[in-house]
């Protein structure tokens, strides 16, 4: 997810939700061990006028033997009728946006009916281009109009039939699978190829215009019609991909496309569909930047998922830092050292918190600067510590190893260690478990035009390449190594220090 569009918005990250009205996310039963949806056929009819929304879903879930009954998420607005198990009926115990279906054995096949009118996680808006309707499913918001494990601990794989009233486009998470029209209705069915969390599972109805384009794979955008314009500043959505597949691996889910609805932030990364703020789309250079955001999730977050809410660095670090990377090798190196300063500028108590929280009474509570900047920085200088080769090839390896699974921030310091052959621990109980960051304390010398600065040791910031950006009004901004200690200025003016993509408190 990207909060707000734009590099130079990023300080404003940890800022409150800005659409507001957005309702709590329902409290929904948290993972039992061994509990495993792995698969959903769902069939909804939805109806964008009444928001009335009839659905069946079809549950494979794997589960140890001893369980007796699986805990599924569905907001309590909608109104189950028959549980199946097995074809048998059942009889469902509910709670709030809880369900607890009775299952024997160690794969039970559970059928829900449900319907109602969704109070959480589906959203309308009348537009220019007429009414729009778009589910946003993080964290749990997905439990409006689905029944599942609303945890990124358990990815799955969906295939979703919508139904609609014939005037209506239809768009949804996975690789469209055929739409038919018939008499008053059409249907279209998605299927994510691969698994993906549920709050990642979302599809949107409206008036759209759709722009193919051709690329490595099947590329597609979708706007409202008073955007189709836009599209022109998605020229470079095949070059983007193809870069970040060139050091990633082939994109998950074989397939990509934008979808611009009036989302509260800048973007969300949509299993093979991420949406998109209607704002971008007058706003060529943000738009692209999310547009690289939310291709780093369909990897980092969507395929791979974080084990727990906790470990959401390990999703919006990534899509933080790739984006840089995917610019330093479509732009260059400037444009590169100028997204890692702008990473690297973020709130003391954003930069100094854990990175890892010990606790999180609330997924949303995670949203904040930390993950994204801190979580960029952290890459950044495991980058810088590893070197270029080993960094990626440990990223490559993760990626394998736990493709379509949770990854625990734990398991990811094992993979870095294993194909670096180093001992990280240091590392991690500093920069990831640790809190602050060192203090940079320079000295300016106006007399001689010397600026000189020092380093806070043990945080491992030193011979690793680590840059300085120097900004001295009137001059050209120089990046000059950390190790140097020392540079000559042209200018008489009090210069500015910048980190260039890794954090300190200048003094
Ligand atoms: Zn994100």
């Amino acid at each position: 997810m990207r909060r707000i569009g734009g590099l130079a918005l990023l300080l404003a990250l940890a800022a409150c939700r800005s659409g507001g009205g957005v309702e709590d996310a329902p409290d929904v039963p948290a993972p039992q061990p061994g509990v495993d949806v792995q698969r959903i056929e769902a069939v909804l009819s939805f109806d964008p006028e009444t928001m009335t929304l009839v659905g069946r879903a079809t549950l494979t879930i794997a589960h140890p033997d001893t369980v007796g009954r699986v805990w599924l998420g569905l907001s309590g607005a909608m109104e189950v009728g028959t549980v199946e198990v097995g074809r048998q009926p059942v009889a469902a115990e509910r709670e709030g946006a809880a369900l607890a279906v009775p299952v024997s054995g160690v794969t039970s096949v559970v059928t829900l009916a449900y319907r109602g009118v969704p109070d959480v996680g589906v959203y309308r808006e009348e537009t220019p281009s007429g009414l729009v309707v778009w589910t946003d499913g993080w964290p749990t918001r997905a439990a409006g109009w689905l029944p599942a494990v609303h945890h990124p601990s358990d990815p799955l794989v969906l295939d979703l039939t919508l139904e609609v009233p014939r005037r209506w486009d239809v768009v949804a998470s996975g690789t469209p699978a055929g739409e038919t029209v018939e008499n008053d209705s059409r249907r279209a069915r998605f299927v994510t190829s691969e698994s993906a969390p549920t709050y990642t599972l979302a599809w949107a109805v409206a008036d759209f215009a759709f722009t193919d384009q051709s690329g490595s794979v099947s590329i597609r955008h979708v706007t409202l019609a008073q955007d189709s314009a836009s599209v022109a500043f998605l020229s470079r959505t095949p070059a983007l991909l193809d870069t970040l597949a060139a050091f990633l691996g082939p994109l998950p889910y074989g397939r990509f496309a934008t979808v611009e609805v009036p989302l509260v932030y800048a973007g969300m990364e949509n299993a093979a569909a991420p949406f998109f703020q209607t704002e971008l789309y007058d706003a060529p250079a943000a738009l692209e930047e999310v547009v690289i955001h939310e291709a780093v999730h369909q990897w980092w977050g969507n395929d791979v998922t974080p084990a727990d809410w906790r470990d959401l660095w390990l999703a919006e670090g990534p899509a933080t830092y790739l984006t840089a990377e995917t610019v330093r090798r479509l732009d260059g190196l400037e444009a590169f050292r100028q997204s890692l300063v702008q990473m690297a500028l973020l709130d003391r108590r954003s930069a100094a918190r854990r990175l890892v929280p010990a606790r999180l009474a609330d997924p949303e509570d995670a949203l904040t600067a930390t993950p994204y900047q801190k979580g960029g920085a952290v890459l950044h200088l495991l980058r810088l510590t590893l070197g270029d080769e080993v960094f990626f090839r440990a990223l490559r390896q993760t990626l394998r190893t736990y493709d379509d699974r949770p990854l625990s921030t734990a398991a990811f310091q094992s993979e870095l260690e294993e194909v670096s052959g180093r001992d990280l621990d240091a590392f991690f109980q500093r920069w990831v478990y640790g809190t602050g960051v060192p203090t940079l304390r320079t000295r300016w010398d106006r007399a001689t035009g010397t600026l000189s600065w020092e380093i806070e040791s043990g945080w491992g910031l030193e011979r690793v390449g680590a840059e300085l950006l120097v900004r001295q009004s009137g001059a050209t901004d120089q990046y000059v190594p950390l190790d140097d200690g020392v540079a000559s200025l042209p200018g008489d003016e009090n210069p500015e220090v910048f980190p260039v993509g890794w954090l300190a408190e200048v003094r």
